[in-house]
């Protein structure tokens, strides 16, 4: 299959492009081959289809289910109680909602941590986004559901291989206060073995950094490497309550941070030190997070308030500038998961979306970069491409009717159970 993108505005200049089967195979100011398809890009910006680095994607279901609440008490008094009543066919289906809501604003990665992951590769294999899908590990330092759990993950790596690339296994322990020692490191050494990623939440809050001096005599950054959980192929989110030496570590170890400005907030979690950690050689990708604490899954403004809480944090508006934070939801985030994506270029998978550059938060366009970060907001999306197929044109998507109905019956009948 191939597709040639006519008349598109890449980096200012009138470009046309070429994508055969799921590779960008050429950029040229005029191309004039035969395709399967052809999109007339007159007065549309070429850019990267934006990545979500952390987000727990069927939570669309709960979206405004509990708010205004502490994390603690969140997730004891309101989304485990009624996450365990969730199926897979809930999670089908909160994640076919999710992948909608995230091709309308422009997103092409999203890594996902969630129950059920059949339910979840199915809606994504759909749906025709690149993913990372963790198969979530949680044993509540139970040495039974350890076990439980480590049969489920082997389960669903084994399955996932029938899954095209596009979509890869992850594994996914969800903390370091809700997974034993003993399950991180299997974790790893299943990763390790298997050559796959692990993804983990760390150091939302501060009481996560006393609970583990208190229980483990070291801060959480020390304790993974204690346990031989740090490694190039980890990524964490949140990490906000990092010191110095946790910072030298994931320099060292190569492991990439997913902050998630929105949830941040919403949750009083604190603030992240996005400069600090800059400064520290660590690369920053930028999540969402679940939408139930967020509430939605626009990354443009998740690139705006990144920047405008580190300004604020610094009391300089000079950091955090809005062509470093575009780059935390392309290239760092395809960077942080290995993904050959991230950028226009030659030989890059075709992961890209076209921006509707004539509508008012668009003009006068001083700067473009500008616009992405502080002016618009994901409704600006006209195209997305993934994989070398359109999965959105002049924001329509085949299907959507359906999966909206769907997503709000399912949601009811949760609440209801
Ligand atoms: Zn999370």
């Amino acid at each position: 299959m191939s597709l040639l993108i006519k008349n598109a505005i890449l980096n200012g200049s009138k470009t046309d492009l070429h994508i055969q089967d799921n590779r960008i195979d050429q950029i040229s100011s005029a191309i004039n081959c035969k395709a399967d398809n052809v999109i007339d890009a007159q007065g549309k910006i070429l850019l990267p289809g934006l990545m979500n680095g952390h987000t727990h994607a069927a939570m669309t279901l709960l979206r405004g289910f509990g708010d205004d609440m502490s994390l603690f008490d969140w997730l004891n008094d309101k989304i485990w109680p009624i996450e365990a009543k969730m199926t897979e066919e809930d999670v089908y289906w909160g994640t076919k909602l999710a992948c909608l809501e995230m091709i309308k604003c422009g997103t092409t990665f999203f890594n996902d941590m969630y129950w059920f992951w059949p339910g979840s590769v199915k809606a994504v294999n759909e749906m025709g986004l690149r993913a990372s899908l963790s198969g979530v590990l949680i044993d509540l330092f139970d040495k039974e559901k350890s076990a439980q759990q480590k049969r489920v993950i082997e389960e669903e790596f084994r399955l996932s291989k029938s899954f095209p690339e596009r979509i890869s296994y992850c594994i996914g322990p969800h903390a370091i206060y809700t997974v034993s020692a003993d399950s991180l490191s299997w974790a790893q050494g299943f990763a390790k073995s298997n050559k796959l990623n692990l993804h983990l939440h760390l150091s939302e809050t501060e009481k996560e950094v006393h609970d583990c001096i208190d229980q483990h005599g070291v801060r959480p950054v020390e304790y993974l490497e204690k346990i031989g959980v740090l490694a190039d192929n980890v990524s964490i989110a949140h990490a906000i309550w990092l010191d110095d030496r946790e910072l030298e570590l994931l320099n060292q170890y190569n492991v990439g941070i997913l902050t998630n400005p929105c949830a941040n907030m919403k949750l009083s979690a604190g603030v992240f030190p996005f400069t600090r950690i800059q400064e520290a050689g660590i690369l920053i990708g930028i999540g969402t997070d679940g939408v139930a604490s967020n509430n939605n899954f626009d990354l443009f403004e998740e690139m705006k308030f990144t920047a405008l809480v580190e300004k604020s944090r610094t009391g300089d508006p000079t950091t955090a500038p809005a062509d470093c934070v575009f780059d935390c939801v392309t290239r760092n985030t395809a960077s942080i998961f290995s993904a050959n994506c991230g950028e226009i270029k030659e030989g890059k998978l075709a992961d890209m979306i076209l921006i509707d550059a004539t509508v008012p938060p668009m003009v006068p366009g001083h700067s473009r970069v500008s616009d992405f970060v502080y002016s618009v907001n994901g409704s600006v999306v006209n195209t997305v491409i993934c994989d070398g197929k359109i999965l959105m044109q002049d924001r329509y998507i085949s299907g959507e009717e359906t999966i909206i109905a769907k997503a709000r019956e399912t949601a009811a009948d949760l609440v209801a159970r």
